[in-house]
C-alpha cells in the first residue's frame, strides 16, 4: 500500500505531480466533467498501472488528454476537417474525439487498436498539469472499476486509496458526466458515448447531420462494460410515481430515494433530492449514487429524466446503473 495524498493544485502541487508522472506513476486529477486517474500517455508500463489500480478490463482504453491542437498532433496521424471544426466549437471542453492513432501511442493506452480518443479538458488544474508536464496524459475516470465515476476528491479517495500517491482537490465537478465521444475520423459525427453536449450541439458544429454507428464505427468499448453501478440495487422511478407518492415500498428498512420532483407519499428512510434541470440532475446523480451507498441503502429508487438533451446522456448512466 502506497499512501495517497490529497492536496489542492497550485505551483508546488503541480510540479510534484508532473515529477510523479515524469517517473511513470499515477496523478488523480478534476476536470469539468469527472476526476481522471491519469498517466503518461507515451509511457505503456504507466498505462498499465492505470488499469491495475482500477481493476479495469484490458480491452477498454483510456482517454489522452491534450492542452491542445498541437499536442493532439504527436497522438493522432491523421486529423481530420470534422475534427477540427468540432476541436474549434468545444475546445477545451468535455468533448472526446475518436481518431487514428499515431505510433508514438502505445498499445497498452489504446487496447491494442488502430484508434485513439482525445480530449482538451478546460479546467484549469487539468490544464495546468498538461502545461506543466509538456506531454499528453492517458487519463479513465478514477474510479475502480464499475463503480460510478467520481465528482470529488473524496470520491476518488474511497475508490484509490493506497493506490495512487497523489490526487489533487480541485472541488466538486462542474458537469458531472463524462465527456461526449465522438468517433471523427470520417465526414459525419458519430456519437459513441452521449454526455453533456447533446447531439443537436454537435450536428450544429459539424455542419453536418450526426450519423448512427454503422459496423465499422468502433464501440465506444466501455459502454459493453458493467458501470456506473453503487452498491445498492437501483430500480429506475417515473417522476409521476415521485409526486403521487405511489411509491408503497419507500418507507422499507434499507430503501432510499434520489429525486429531482417534490415528493409525496410515505417518506423514505433516506432520501436526497437534487433538483432543477436535467443539467443539474447530471452533476449531481454520481454524487447521489455514491452517497446513498455510504448511508446504507440497498435497495435505491432512482427518479428518471425525459430521454432528451442533457437527459439522454443521464439515462444512458441510469440504465447502466440499474442493470446487473
Ligand atoms: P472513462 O474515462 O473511464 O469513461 O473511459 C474512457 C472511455 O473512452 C472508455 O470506456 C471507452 O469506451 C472510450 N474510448 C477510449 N478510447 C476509445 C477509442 N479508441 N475508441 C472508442 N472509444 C474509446
Ligand atoms: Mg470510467
Amino acid at each position: 500500500m502506497i499512501r495517497t495524498r490529497v492536496r489542492r493544485p497550485d505551483r508546488n502541487s503541480l510540479a510534484d505531480a508532473a515529477a510523479i508522472l515524469r517517473a511513470g506513476g499515477l496523478v488523480a486529477f478534476p476536470t469539468e466533467t469527472v476526476y481522471g486517474l491519469g498517466a503518461r500517455a507515451f509511457d505503456a508500463a504507466a498505462a498499465r498501472r492505470v488499469y491495475a489500480a482500477k481493476g479495469r478490463p484490458s480491452d477498454n482504453p483510456l482517454i489522452v488528454h491534450v492542452d491542445g491542437p498541437e499536442m493532439l498532433d504527436r497522438v493522432s496521424r491523421r486529423v481530420t476537417p470534422l475534427a477540427r471544426r468540432l476541436m474549434d466549437a468545444f475546445w477545451p471542453g468535455p468533448l472526446t474525439l475518436v481518431l487514428e492513432k499515431s505510433a508514438a501511442v502505445p498499445a497498452a493506452v489504446v487496447a491494442g487498436g488502430r484508434t485513439v480518443a482525445v480530449r482538451c479538458p478546460s479546467h484549469p488544474a487539468a490544464r495546468a498539469l498538461l502545461r506543466v508536464l509538456g506531454e499528453p496524459v492517458a487519463a479513465p475516470s478514477a474510479n475502480r472499476s464499475g463503480r460510478p465515476s467520481p465528482t470529488t476528491a473524496a470520491h476518488v479517495l474511497r475508490d484509490l486509496k493506497g493506490r495512487v500517491p497523489l490526487i489533487l482537490d480541485g472541488g466538486p465537478c462542474a458537469g458531472g458526466l463524462e465527456s461526449t465521444i465522438v468517433d471523427a475520423r470520417g465526414r459525419r459525427p458519430v456519437v459513441l458515448r452521449r454526455g453533456t453536449l447533446t447531439d443537436e450541439a454537435i450536428a450544429r458544429a459539424a455542419g453536418v447531420p450526426v450519423a448512427e454507428p454503422g459496423r465499422r464505427a468502433p464501440a465506444a468499448p466501455g459502454t459493453r462494460h458493467r458501470h456506473y453501478a453503487p452498491s445498492c440495487r437501483v430500480i429506475l422511478t417515473p417522476a409521476a410515481l415521485v409526486r403521487r407518492g405511489g411509491l408503497a415500498g419507500l418507507a422499507a428498512p434499507g430503501t432510499g430515494l434520489v429525486h429531482r420532483s417534490p415528493r409525496a407519499g410515505a417518506k423514505p428512510r433516506w432520501s436526497l433530492r437534487v433538483p432543477g434541470g436535467a443539467a443539474a440532475y447530471a452533476r449531481g446523480l454520481f454524487a447521489a449514487l455514491r452517497a446513498a451507498e455510504a448511508a446504507g441503502v440497498e435497495t435505491l429508487y432512482v427518479e428518471t429524466v425525459p430521454d432528451r438533451g442533457v437527459g439522454r446522456a443521464v439515462m444512458d448512466r441510469l440504465r447502466r446503473a440499474a442493470s446487473r
